[in-house]
């Protein structure tokens, strides 16, 4: 080997060569500079192969120039070990090269320390998303994948143990951000570096496979790209003509993955013709395809659909000479700098017409270049690129390294809540990256966030509701609330009554009689008033609504008790009015009755239904199917005919949903109900144990059509078994 020193010197000098051909105008002092300080601070340090450590950042600046990143980038590539391996700081780094750089520099190292463990899909999406939340800077990410692709290439030097780790992580972490920013050409060549030491069998046999085939290969691939140049020269139209073997990997996952032959791979052999414009590229697709016979079902236009990271190209497979099938790959240059640098190509393309601006500018190109593209699979990333680079997403680790995504703004109390309710519940302290912080904190990216808990913990607090961020943390503080603090719910929920009351010209104390109360408990399935009250402290059911029930309640008692008689034979109260229709129905012999619809079975318009004449509070309607009405064989006489008239009314039932008791089931019931713009008036919902929870929900329909339309949507609900409607003592089931 030459000598080290010698070695850094001239592998350098290579560097700022390839730096002015990209860039004539660059002012190379300054990387210069950042060269110098980047050399003292990693002075005699070494690399696995005994050469200077220095020799990796350099080698990491050749492939950022490679992208076309600007000086400033090219800088904190030099730079980019410096924070983690050596004493140099932030402050520093600020100081000699700029804010920019320094925090570039930064960010790759936060990305460095980020600790890989391998996990399930769920966790790498995460893990991917925070890596690309956390770097703020698109050039922070660039960097990392240049920094992670020089890692590959030497990663002969390494242990097999660390061989596995590395370019195990490539595999799930960095290949596919590299896939997401389109940078193909990157993504292709760790890849290919990967499957050599993750499944070093494999790669043994592609590549004696293909060596195997190589004199007949070479000589194929030079008579077709002779006769396609011949071709497409005689019709005037300039285009360059290349080919080579697919990539290794794409061909592992062919063979391993869909269980092929080499033989059989059609697109083993990849032509590509790049022109100057895309009518040239129809041109040329039209003379491939009369040269050489097309395979259906391989043409693919990704000009007029491009992929979602960018990408653009005419692909078509065809059939050679001695039938041998090629794939051909048409492009103009400019989409051909895309297809290779993705992401970065188009940074390339911005650098230089434009000011300096903040990382919103800077960013809104990326999302403007998504945004322009159709297909569906572009849907999905062009949100999850929001998410990365705008954040109500924020991704922070448990002290084993999980991660854990939160809406943006959480705290530790939403993240405690979010391991788990008992974590919560006994919450007495939080450390973020090692240090105390207010419960009120909120969590940044990259985080490590560590919550205290003691078994004597007092509890959430009603403080905490205003302070978390995530529905789950609510629902589950007041849930506690509701168990734990019943005294001071029924005091808090009477009080709250009360004065909701009293704005309606009424107050707790119009609940004193006995049978105001029966009724009023009856009207809300609740046992005792104390129970009506604690509902109310808990939040489970507001002030206002139960205020204004009660109101609707007392309304109707006062109302009947002029008519009431004490007859065997039961009267039935008249309204002053003509209509015959009273709440959309139409009772036989009766008209203007009072009606009410039974809370057993709660009926809408569409139902069979049945009227029975109560003692003082007119008509009372149940489904035909009800269980009262079918088990009052002796009380046959007080039932009456009734039927449905034309009415825009709203109608509350009842409905039993059974599911599997999970984080989310009742948001995702009220979201599918929302979707059908219907009204909830209440929701309770009980662990049945055993993984069963039970949700009554009472929604306001106009008609049987509606509900039954409900019902089928509730099926839809992941984890839900049985939709049912209540139906008397029993509970009738429909819908399905
Ligand atoms: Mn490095």
């Amino acid at each position: 080997m030459t000598d080290p020193v010698e070695d850094a010197r001239l592998r350098y000098e290579a560097l700022i060569e390839n730096i002015r051909a990209a860039n004539p105008s660059v002012k190379t002092e300054e990387i210069a500079a950042a060269y110098a300080f980047a050399y003292e601070a990693h002075g005699d340090q070494r690399r696995k192969d005994g050469s200077l450590y220095i020799t990796h950042p350099i080698a990491v600046a050749q492939i950022v120039n490679e992208m076309g990143l600007d000086s400033v980038a090219i800088q904190a590539a030099l730079l980019h070990d410096t924070l983690e391996d050596t004493a140099v700081t932030h402050e520093e780094i600020a100081r000699r090269f700029g804010g920019e750089v320094a925090d570039i520099v930064e960010g790759v190292t936060k990305l460095t320390r980020v600790v890989y463990t391998s996990k399930e899909e769920e966790q790498m999406d995460n893990l991917r998303k925070m890596l690309m939340a956390m770097a703020k800077d698109i050039r922070v990410i660039l960097i990392k994948i240049a920094d992670r692709l020089h890692n590959c290439r030497t990663m002969e030097y390494q242990t097999r143990e660390k061989q596995l780790e590395k370019t195990a992580e490539t595999m799930e972490i960095y290949a596919p951000i590299a896939h997401r920013l389109g940078l193909s050409r990157y993504e292709q060549e760790m890849e290919d570096l990967c499957i050599k030491y993750l499944d070093p069998v494999a790669y043994e046999e592609i590549t004696r496979g293909l060596s195997e085939m190589g004199h007949r290969s070479e000589e194929f691939m030079a008579h077709t790209k002779e006769n396609l140049e011949k071709h497409l020269s005689e019709a005037g139209i300039d285009a360059s003509v290349t080919c080579r073997i697919k990539q290794i990997y794409s061909i592992y996952r062919k063979m391993y993955g869909q269980n092929k032959e080499l033989s059989e791979i059609l697109d083993l052999y990849a032509f590509r013709v790049i022109v100057e414009n895309v009518t040239d590229c129809y041109n040329v697709l039209g003379h491939v395809h009369e040269l050489y016979k097309p395979i259906p079902g391989h043409f693919k236009d990704y000009i007029g659909t491009p992929k979602t990271n960018g990408y653009q190209s005419i692909h078509t497979t065809v059939i050679g000479s001695e039938g041998i099938p090629f794939e051909v790959q048409i492009r103009t240059w400019q989409m051909h700098e895309v297809a290779e640098y993705g992401v970065a190509a188009h940074w390339k393309y911005k650098e230089g017409k434009q000011e300096k601006t903040g990382d919103e500018k800077r960013f809104e190109w990326i999302r403007r270049l998504l945004e322009s593209q159709q297909d569906v699979e572009a849907q999905d990333f062009i949100h999850t690129m929001k998410v990365d680079m705008f954040g109500d997403e924020v991704f922070v680790f448990t002290p084993q390294g999980d991660v854990v995504n939160l809406p943006a703004g959480s705290t530790p109390i939403d993240f405690a809540y979010n391991i788990h309710s008992a974590v919560g519940n006994h919450m007495m302290g939080a450390t973020v990256n090692g240090r105390m912080v207010p419960f009120n904190t909120s969590l940044q990216n990259g985080d490590i966030v560590q919550i205290l808990t003691s078994a004597s913990a007092k509890g959430p607090s009603r403080d905490w509701l205003n302070i978390v961020k995530s529905p789950q943390a609510r629902s589950k503080i007041r849930q506690w609330i509701k168990r734990e603090k019943r005294e001071e719910n029924i005091a808090h929920g009477r009080a709250a009554l009360d004065a909701e009351l009293k704005r309606l010209g009424y107050g707790i104390r119009d609940l004193g009689k006995q049978e105001t109360q029966a009724v009023i408990l009856k009207k809300f399935s609740f046992p005792s008033l104390d129970e009506l009250y604690a509902a109310i402290g808990y939040g489970g059911l507001s002030a206002q609504k139960a205020a204004n029930r009660v109101r609707d309640e007392l309304r109707q008692m006062e109302r009947p008790s002029e008519g009431d008689s004490a007859e065997s034979i039961p009267s039935v109260p008249v309204f002053p009015q003509s209509n015959r229709a009273v709440h959309g129905v139409v009772v036989e012999g009766l008209d203007n009755c009072l009606v009410k619809f039974a809370r057993c079975c709660t009926p809408v318009p569409g139902d069979a239904i049945e009227g029975f004449i109560t003692r003082g509070y007119g008509v009372s309607i149940h489904r035909s199917d009800c269980i009262n009405f079918l088990q009052s064989g002796q009380e046959k006489g007080r039932w009456v005919r009734v039927g449905w008239a034309r009415t825009d009314e709203l109608y509350p039932t009842e409905l039993k949903i059974i599911a599997g008791e999970r984080d989310g089931l009742i948001l995702d019931i009220t979201t599918v109900l929302g979707g059908l713009k219907l009204k909830i008036d209440a929701i309770t919902a009980r662990d049945e144990g055993d993984g069963i929870a039970v949700t009554y929900i009472t929604i306001e329909v106009h008609d049987r059509d509606e509900l039954m339309t409900a019902m089928r949507r509730l099926y839809g609900v992941r984890g839900v078994s049985e939709v049912q409607r209540a139906g008397g003592k029993g509970i009738v089931r429909e819908g399905r």
